[in-house]
């Protein structure tokens, strides 16, 4: 090869690296739900007028972008390279086989990200952890089955998961299968029509640990509720360790049959709550130690303030940051972190009363409660007439509606704490400065003073 084809080549692999790069910031910003940390080591093999073949690594990773991924990829390198593009993934030397047409597929899309060692426990999922660790441990021994119900991207999944990774970690031939319960529901109603129920019953009967998601998913499906049951029934005396998640408990899953209720809650029901402001915090600084993104303290705090009910949309912020980032120079500012925050662009939604209070409350470490409460004294005072004053600056409700909330206090006390916040703020720099932060937590904004 000649020094100038060398060189050539060089040039290729460096642009083929840029163009990878910007498609990569193109899907954080825009499909931040897709995009997994292994991304960063996709590669463009192959590259000419109106393709792009993208390289994965292993066929976990594989299956998930041909399953999920080619139309958000599509886009992505369109826009990066402003034509019209087909992308295609080069599938790894080896694939396994699927045995039997359906099944080989789900039990290969496992994150690898939701492991133990990457959940963040807290009061919210103690419990559900704790049983997850304890199946993991002793898989069909411990709590059978072990049912985690909660409402959406609180870690259902992500448990399951991890408790998957770790089996397999200690057993790496152990027979396991995590799949949805629309999966499940899907391969009984093919495998019926396709007269091929032996093998369905074969593959789902036949395994150490069935883990199936979404179990809601049930409800009004009588005759895959019929066959799960018996499912069921087959693992569980052959004491093999099934775990179910749902959106709710057992009992409250419409139309689930009695048997099925019954036998759900055998084992251990463990609900999973929203995460307080600490578990929030601690989330988003995991994921972003996973992602390798470098997020500011003041940062990290705002959006644990700003997204408070759905781990998910926590880290699709994080994921759109690193996105926004590297089309910079690299560094996350609050000014990104605003853009970032779901329903909240250009500030348009408005600050709820209690994400103030929330904030206040940790910052001066007192009891919601008791800011409630008609007690006077000034530990509280303080805090409550500082509550009233950023209700009264950041959101649009009445005198009378804030008082309301403050344990009936009438309107007059409203204003009255206000006109008190506001002069005590001139005279005390040291106020002015705690009322900045707080109000900086949970807008992004110092300047408070409209
Ligand atoms: P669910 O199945 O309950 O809807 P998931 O398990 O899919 O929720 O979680 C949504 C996202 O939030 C995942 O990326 C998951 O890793 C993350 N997540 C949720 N709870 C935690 C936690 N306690 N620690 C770390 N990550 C979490
Ligand atoms: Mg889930």
């Amino acid at each position: 090869m000649t020094r100038i084809d060398q060189s050539k080549e060089h040039d290729t692999k460096v642009s083929l690296e840029r163009s990878w790069q910007e498609m990569l910031a193109f899907l954080r910003l825009n499909n931040s739900d897709l995009v997994r940390g292994w991304f960063a080591q996709l590669r463009i093999s192959d590259f000419d007028r109106g393709h792009i073949a993208i390289s994965p690594i292993t066929p976990t990773q594989y299956v998930y972008l041909q399953n999920h991924c080619t139309e958000a990829f599509v886009q992505a390198a369109q826009s990066v390279t402003g034509r019209l593009m087909a992308v295609t993934f080069s599938p790894p030397a080896s694939m396994p086989e699927d045995r039997y047409g359906f099944g080989a597929i789900e039990q290969l899309s496992l994150n690898e990200e939701y492991t133990f060692e990457n959940f963040v426990t807290g009061p919210c999922n103690k419990l559900a952890h704790a049983a997850s660790v304890a199946v993991a441990r002793e898989p069909g021994k411990r709590y059978n089955p072990l049912f985690l119900y909660g409402n959406v991207g609180l870690g259902k999944s992500h448990l399951l998961q991890a408790v998957c990774h770790e089996v397999k970690g200690k057993q790496p031939d152990v027979n396991l299968l995590y799949i949805s319960c629309e999966t499940f529901i899907n391969h009984f109603i093919e495998a019926v029509e396709l007269g091929v129920v032996q093998e369905f019953r074969h593959r789902y009967r036949n395994v150490d640990i069935l883990a199936i998601d979404d179990v809601q998913y049930l409800a009004n499906k009588d005759s895959s509720q019929e066959e799960f049951f018996h499912t069921f029934n087959s693992l569980y005396q052959a004491q093999k360790q099934i775990i179910l998640s749902s959106d709710r408990p057992p009992n409250e899953i419409e139309t689930l049959t009695e048997r099925l209720i019954s036998r759900f809650s055998w084992g251990l029901v463990a609900g999973i709550d929203r995460p307080c402001y600490e578990t929030r915090m601690a989330i988003i600084r995991k994921k972003a130690k996973i992602k390798g993104v470098d997020i500011p303290e003041e940062v990290v705090s705002f959006l644990a303030r700003s997204i408070e009910s759905n781990t998910r949309e926590l880290e699709g912020a994080i994921t759109k940051l690193q996105g926004l980032a590297m089309l910079g120079d690299g560094r996350i500012s609050m000014d990104m972190a605003q853009q970032v925050i779901p329903g909240r662009r250009n500030g348009a939604k408005e600050l709820a009363i209690e994400q103030i209070v929330e904030a206040v409350t940790s910052h001066f470490n007192v009891k919601v409660t008791e800011l409630q409460s008609k007690r006077r004294n000034k530990t509280l005072a303080l805090p409550r007439q500082v509550c009233m004053f950023l209700a009264r600056q950041l959101t649009r409700r009445s005198l009378e509606e804030i008082g309301g909330y403050f344990g009936g206090r009438d309107h007059s006390t409203v204003l009255h704490a206000t006109k008190t916040i506001r002069k005590q703020i001139d005279d005390d720099p040291s106020l002015r400065a705690t009322v900045e932060d707080i109000t900086r937590a949970l807008t992004g904004r110092a300047n408070y003073l409209t």
